[in-house]
């Protein structure tokens, strides 16, 4: 077989030469099935070759790998075909799929669509678990007002222990935010199912329950902690004009502090996770984010008075301030040093106004022309299969071959 680019029109011309041969079944799918799948190879090979060539910032990526049907979840996207969020709120529409019930009331989305200041791009139906999501693709208008208070700062001090953000407000009051999933009562539980998963045969029915329980603990504490960050960072995006934090090396932390414990809380606590999604939360309130110096010694200066504690562990929740005397608490202390923290901006997240932040919609389109050219109709081939079998609402069989096994250029 000749080398092939590894392009997404390269790859998609290959498929579609191909696939009456190595899969004869292809039409019983979305072709959006097969589209998404090779979309995902393309960015895949171009993240790993620019990657290899230095070309590409962040860890190193490396070559995708060939991934089973039952190991890998199953997924699809769909740019094409009848698809909408129905006005009830509680379904949303696929093409070949159908109508699914949604969980989860779609409010928020359908009004902005209704009202034309959001357009769906796409739509991805994915398994995790037993359970099936569907995440939509919007762009989304959205005139930027500025935050309530845009003199104000306030400091975050983000930690891992009971206290998860001490936050100093611009009116000096400290509040303590919890850990937003307990993890010492979930640790015990999960425990217990993971003893449980362990003990029964692999394969057999009492070993596919242990591990559905196990991963719906596991997926109960990951939707807490997202709860919990999107909860705190849209509150102080929305009030402060300058939010400040610090340049935590999470992966560092992670990495070298001794105990396991500790380095499970690290992760756990999932304190990596706030910066990014302050960065872009700020810019669209139309605030700042500054990061503090990763040298600052934020926990060890006493705010107000400026006196250094340098025998400061890790454990010691209070300190004595050697110049004054004074009983310091550690976190509130290092909030308050955060929030008056002023010095150059160098974070590059900061600098890029956010890691994710998709740009803001500011375009000629009027809302009329936007509703219209969302509500697209089926294309022929869809409205066929979509006849042929309708699924209702049960999730597909996506049988996608990986392109990769066969086209790969050798
Ligand atoms: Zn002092």
């Amino acid at each position: 077989m000749p080398a092939l680019a590894w392009t997404l029109p390269t790859l998609r011309k290959a498929w579609n030469q191909a696939k009456g041969e190595v899969a004869p079944w292809w039409r019983d799918c979305s072709k959006e099935a097969y589209g998404s799948g090779i979309a995902d190879l393309a960015a895949a090979l171009n993240a790993w070759s620019t990657s290899k060539q230095g070309r590409r910032a962040g860890p190193r990526v490396g070559f995708p790998r060939f991934k089973a049907r039952r190991r890998d979840r199953g997924r699809v996207r769909f740019h094409t075909g009848t698809m909408r969020l129905e006005a009830d709120r509680r379904h949303v529409l696929l093409p070949v799929i159908g109508k699914l019930r949604s969980k989860e009331s779609t409010r928020r989305l359908e009004r902005l669509v209704t009202k034309g200041r959001a357009r769906v791009l796409s739509m991805t139906l994915s398994e995790h678990g037993d359970r099936l999501f569907v995440s939509v693709t919007t762009i989304v208008a959205h005139t930027p007002r500025g935050p309530r208070e845009p003199q104000g700062r306030c400091g975050i001090d983000l930690g891992i222990g009971a206290e998860w953000a001490v936050i100093a407000h611009a009116d000096d009051t400290i509040e303590r935010v919890a850990h937003p999933a307990p993890w010492a009562t979930e640790r015990l539980q999960r425990r217990r199912a993971a003893r449980q998963t362990s003990r029964r045969i692999v394969g057999s029915r009492g070993h596919r329950q242990a591990r559905a329980k196990l991963a719906a603990l596991d997926r109960r504490a990951a939707n807490l902690r997202r709860e919990a960050i999107h909860t705190l960072t849209t509150r102080l995006a929305r009030r402060y004009g300058v939010i400040v934090v610090e340049d935590l090396d999470v992966a560092a932390m992670g990495r070298a502090m001794g105990r396991r414990a500790f380095r499970r809380s690290v992760y756990q606590a999932g304190i990596g996770r706030v910066r990014p999604i302050l960065a872009y939360k700020t810019s669209w309130a139309g605030g700042r984010l500054a990061v503090a110096d990763r040298w600052f010694t934020s926990s060890k200066t006493h705010h107000g008075c400026g006196g250094y504690c340098a025998g400061l562990g890790l454990a010691d929740r209070r300190w004595i301030c050697p110049n004054c005397g004074e009983l310091v608490n550690r976190n509130a202390n290092a909030a308050r040093n955060l929030r008056d923290w002023t010095g150059p901006v160098r974070d590059r997240d900061v600098q890029r106004g956010g890691v994710a932040a998709p740009v803001p919609f500011v375009g000629d389109h009027g809302g009329q022309a936007r509703a219209a050219a969302w509500a697209c109709e089926a294309s022929q081939d869809h409205r066929e299969v979509a006849e042929a079998n309708d699924t209702g609402t049960n999730p597909p069989t996506p049988r996608v071959r990986n392109p990769e096994q066969g086209y790969q250029a050798q």
